[in-house]
C-alpha cells in the first residue's frame, strides 16, 4: 500500500499536498508551481524600456495590419477590468478594434452595462456574438449528467471558436485579450482541463447524454485551431503583459472615467462561472480554484500571503443569499429541477477520459506532432496560461 503523502504547503504561495498531489518543492519549500510561474513571467511579461520597445513595435505591426481595413484587430472583453481596461488603453495607442463581446446567455447585467458605458465612451464599434442559447443549454446539461469536473468547456469552446470567426468576419489577423499573466499566470495541472478544444470529447459527452442535435453551436477542435494559429496566422495578443499592470489602479480608472462597476470576485461578471467556481467546483469537485488565483497574486507581488490564507479559511460565497440566488437562476435557466440538481451534486463523478476523446490520439502521436510544431512556426502570441 502507498503511504500517503505528508501534509506540506508552499513557503511562497497557498498551494499543498493536499489540493494538488504532484507537488513538489525544492529546499526552501518553494512549490513547482511557484518556479513555473516565475519562468512564465521571464518569457512573456516585459516592463520598463524593454516593455515599452515591444509595445511600440506592436502598435506598428496592428497599424500596418490595418491597410484598407478599418479595424486593425479583433478585442474581446468579458466586461471584467482587465478587458476593458485593454479597450481603454487601445484608444490611448491610437487603434481602432472591433470589440467582441460573446452573449453566452450567462453574462450578468452589471457586466453588459460596464462593456455597453466603456465601449460607447470610447466610441469604438461593439459587435456581439450569440451563441444560440438551446443549443448550449442541452450541452452544458450534458456535461452535468456526464458527470465530469469541466462545466464550462461548453461555453468556452464556443468562446475560442467565435474569436476565430469574428477575426475572419472583420478580417484582422489579431486578436486582443485581457489574459495576463501577472494576475492570472499558471494553475496546477489538476485545475486545468485538457479538454478544451477535444471536439471529440464533446460531441461524445453530446451524443449520450444530449436530447438535441448541434446545428448552430460554433465549435473548434485541435486540428482547425492549429490551422488558424500557424497557417492562417491570426495571433492571440496580451498586451497587458507589455505595461506594469496593475489591476488595482485598472479598476480605479475605469471607476473614474468610465462609471465602471466592480463585480467581485475573479470571473463573476458570469453567473454560470460565479456559481460553478463557488459552490460546484468546491463542493462536489474539491477544488477551490481561489487558491491558484490567490497563489498568482502572491508570487506577482500583488497579495499577502497572510491575507490569501486568510480569505479561503471562508467559503467562496460570503453572502449566503447570493449563493442561494445564483442556484435557483442557474437551475431555472438550465430548466434542471432541484431534485436534479441534488442528484448531479451526489452522483459519482467520471473522467473526461472516460469519453472517446482526441487526447487519447494525441498522446500516442505526441512526438510526430512535436516533429510538426518545429517546422510550422506558431502564429499565435499566446501562452498556456488558463483563466
Ligand atoms: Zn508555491
Amino acid at each position: 500500500m502507498i503511504e500517503p503523502r505528508p501534509f506540506q504547503i508552499c513557503s511562497r504561495c497557498i498551494l499543498d499536498t493536499k489540493d494538488y498531489p504532484e507537488i513538489i518543492f525544492d529546499e526552501q519549500g518553494v512549490c513547482n508551481i511557484c518556479h513555473t510561474f516565475d519562468d512564465l513571467k521571464r518569457r512573456t511579461v516585459f516592463s520598463g524600456e524593454e516593455g515599452k520597445l515591444k509595445l511600440e513595435l506592436l502598435q506598428a505591426e496592428l497599424q500596418n495590419s490595418r491597410k484598407n481595413n478599418i479595424y486593425d484587430c479583433v478585442l474581446a472583453v468579458s466586461g471584467g477590468a482587465d478587458s476593458l481596461y485593454l479597450a481603454h488603453l487601445c484608444k490611448a495607442w491610437g487603434l481602432n478594434p472591433i470589440v467582441l463581446h460573446i452573449d453566452n446567455g450567462w453574462n450578468s447585467e452589471l457586466s453588459v452595462k460596464n462593456i455597453e458605458n466603456v465601449i460607447r465612451h470610447l466610441g469604438f464599434d461593439l459587435y456581439t456574438y450569440v451563441i444560440d442559447w438551446q443549443e448550449l443549454r442541452d450541452l452544458q446539461l450534458a456535461y452535468f449528467k456526464a458527470g465530469v469536473v469541466d462545466l464550462d468547456i461548453p461555453s468556452e469552446n464556443a468562446l475560442m471558436a467565435a474569436f476565430y470567426l469574428t477575426a475572419k468576419k472583420f478580417k484582422v489577423k489579431h486578436i486582443l485579450t485581457g489574459h495576463n499573466t501577472m494576475t492570472e499566470g499558471w494553475l496546477p495541472p489538476n485545475f486545468v482541463s485538457q479538454y478544451k478544444l477535444d471536439t471529440r470529447n464533446l460531441r461524445a459527452i453530446q451524443k449520450q447524454f444530449g436530447t438535441i442535435k448541434l446545428k448552430k453551436y460554433p465549435s473548434i477542435g485541435f486540428v482547425r485551431h492549429f490551422y488558424n494559429s500557424r497557417i492562417k496566422g491570426i495571433k492571440f495578443i496580451n498586451p497587458l503583459n507589455l505595461i506594469d499592470y496593475r489591476k488595482e489602479e485598472a479598476k480605479k480608472l475605469l471607476e473614474k472615467d468610465y462609471g465602471w462597476r466592480d463585480y467581485g470576485s475573479k470571473h463573476f461578471e458570469n453567473i454560470f462561472t460565479r456559481f460553478y467556481q463557488g459552490y460546484i467546483l468546491p463542493v462536489k469537485f474539491g477544488v477551490d480554484k481561489r487558491k491558484s488565483h490567490y497563489s498568482t497574486l502572491i508570487c506577482s507581488g500583488q497579495m499577502k500571503r497572510e491575507e490569501a490564507l486568510e480569505l479561503v479559511k471562508h467559503p467562496p460565497y460570503h453572502d449566503q443569499q447570493l449563493m442561494e440566488e445564483d442556484q435557483r437562476f442557474l437551475l431555472k435557466k438550465l430548466g434542471m429541477s432541484e431534485d436534479d440538481f441534488a442528484v448531479f451534486m451526489k452522483q459519482p463523478i467520471r473522467s473526461h477520459d472516460d469519453f472517446p476523446s482526441y487526447l487519447h490520439l494525441y498522446r500516442s502521436l505526441r512526438p510526430v506532432i512535436k516533429l510538426v510544431r518545429k517546422f510550422v512556426p506558431s502564429g499565435s502570441q499566446k501562452d498556456k496560461s488558463n483563466k
